[in-house]
């Protein structure tokens, strides 16, 4: 548990780091060209800790994308301090439940560093017994006040779940879960149709996860917040979707 002197502490490190350079902080150009700036953000950032609200948190993940999209990364949490400020206890400001494809890095799309975000990724980003349990503990135990399910433009999984052909291994079981997204009626060969099952699985997927007692209840208190969302290959962009 952090408490307010040691996250004063943390900010005085930082604020020193940025102000030793070399080697330490590895945004130290931006930091050179303003100080200032660079300063108000560091300090915006470490304001998001474990008393934050769901809303604060989620706001500021969303913060993070926008600085991505935006080609202005700030790296935060991304050096020598962080690192070891970290490295005996974790708390983590999200779990969050993408889809493992390769071009969703999710550190790099939310602008986060270490210790930052706690992740569970699968094929489909689908709600495994396992991946229930990894997120419960990420909100129960690690107290994350967010839960995210993230889908993405052009999942292959989903578009395996739409072809519905017989598949090797045990790659059918991931198809398999995501079945139940594919409204079958309506189901056409557009893009948009693809999309919208995309969008469909991951709020099949937090269905799930709403079903888990302990998650439950610590929405119910006010305490956790699941969210969908949804991420563009195109544009970086994570639009919400609950
Ligand atoms: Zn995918």
């Amino acid at each position: 548990m952090k408490n307010n002197s040691t996250i004063a502490r943390r900010k005085l490190l930082k604020l020193g780091a940025v102000a030793l350079g070399a080697g330490v902080v590895t945004k130290v150009t931006a930091s050179q060209a303003n100080p200032a700036t660079k300063k108000e953000i560091i300090i915006a950032l470490d304001t998001l800790n474990e008393n934050s609200t769901p809303d604060q948190v989620l706001a500021g993940l969303l913060e993070g994308n926008k600085r991505f999209v935006a080609n202005k990364p700030e790296a935060p949490n991304q050096d020598y301090i962080r690192l070891q400020e970290v490295s005996a206890e974790q708390k983590p400001l999200v779990s969050i439940m993408s889809c493992s494809d390769s071009r969703v890095p999710l550190g790099v799309v939310f602008d986060r560093g270490i210790g930052d975000l706690f992740v569970v990724r699968d094929a489909g980003n689908i709600a495994t017994p396992e991946e229930i349990g990894s997120l419960e503990y990420g909100a129960a135990v690690l107290g994350t006040p967010i839960v995210m399910v993230l889908g993405h433009e052009k999942c292959g999984a989903v578009k395996a779940a739409l072809e519905n052909k017989p598949l090797p291994g045990q790659i059918g079981s991931i198809v398999a879960a995501i079945q139940p997204a594919v409204d079958r009626a309506n189901k056409d060969d557009s893009e948009e149709f693809y999309t919208e099952t995309i969008k469909r699985n991951v709020m099949l997927q937090i269905e799930k996860l709403q079903a888990s007692p302990l998650l439950h209840d610590l929405a119910e208190q006010g305490k956790l917040k699941i969210v969908g969302a949804y991420y563009s290959l195109k544009t970086g962009e994570v639009s919400l979707l609950s």
